[in-house]
């Protein structure tokens, strides 16, 4: 089961997933992506603006927030 941590407070939430609209392929905040250099826990604001899907190449504007 995936748990989500959300802040009371702010809403904040921690281990967001972030889906390719393109090709499905999936960031989870938690896991980061570290064949591409992306450190676990690593939020999506932090992944660099440059980084493109490891799968299609597509850029983080093509990526979605999603819920598992
Ligand atoms: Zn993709």
């Amino acid at each position: 089961m995936n748990k989500t941590w959300m802040c009371l407070i702010c809403g904040w939430i921690y281990n967001k997933t972030w889906m390719c609209l393109i090709c499905g392929w999936i960031y989870d905040e938690a896991a980061g992506a570290p064949d591409e250099g992306i450190a676990p826990g690593t939020t999506w604001e932090q992944v660099p603006m440059n980084w493109t899907c490891p799968e299609c190449g597509a850029r983080k504007e093509d990526f979605e927030m999603v819920q598992i």
